[in-house]
C-alpha cells in the first residue's frame, strides 16, 4: 500500500486548500470536518502510508511535524490552554487515510481519550 491519497494533491496543490504552513518537509492546513475549534493536520510532503512505514530517515521530518504544531498551536492561541496530537494507525488506530498525519486539536477541553 504506497499510493497516493488526496493529500498528496493537497500539498501539489492540484485540490486548492488554503494552506496555513508548507516547507521541504510539511505541510499543513484545516481538517475538512473539524472536531474541534481549532482541528488542523500537519503531514509530510513525502507519501508515508502509516507511522509503520516511517524510517530513521524519516526522523528530521517527524521532529518538524511537532516544531510546526507548536508554532501553530500559537498562531491558533491555544498553546497556554493546551492542545492535544494524535497520530493514528491502521485499522484500530481509525486511521482513514493513508498518508501519515497529526492531529492538532485544541479550542475547548477535549475530553479523556483513554479509559
Ligand atoms: O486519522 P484519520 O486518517 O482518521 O484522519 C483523516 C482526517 O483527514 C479526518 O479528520 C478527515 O476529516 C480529514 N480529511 C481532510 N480533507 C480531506 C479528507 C480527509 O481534512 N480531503
Amino acid at each position: 500500500m504506497n499510493e497516493e491519497t488526496i493529500f498528496s494533491k493537497i500539498i501539489r496543490q492540484e485540490i486548492p486548500t488554503p494552506l496555513l504552513y508548507q516547507d521541504d518537509l510539511v505541510t499543513a492546513f484545516r481538517d475538512i470536518s473539524p472536531k474541534a475549534p481549532s482541528h488542523i493536520l500537519i503531514i509530510p510532503n513525502k507519501l508515508i502510508p502509516t507511522t509503520n512505514d516511517v524510517e530513521e530517515e524519516d526522523e528530521l521530518t517527524l521532529g518538524r511535524m511537532i516544531t510546526v504544531a507548536k508554532k501553530l498551536a500559537l498562531e491558533e492561541g491555544i498553546s497556554e490552554d493546551g492542545y492535544r496530537l494524535i497520530m493514528n494507525c491502521n485499522n484500530h488506530g481509525g486511521q482513514e487515510v493513508y498518508h501519515i498525519h497529526m492531529h492538532l486539536l485544541g479550542g475547548k477541553r477535549l475530553g479523556p481519550m483513554l479509559s
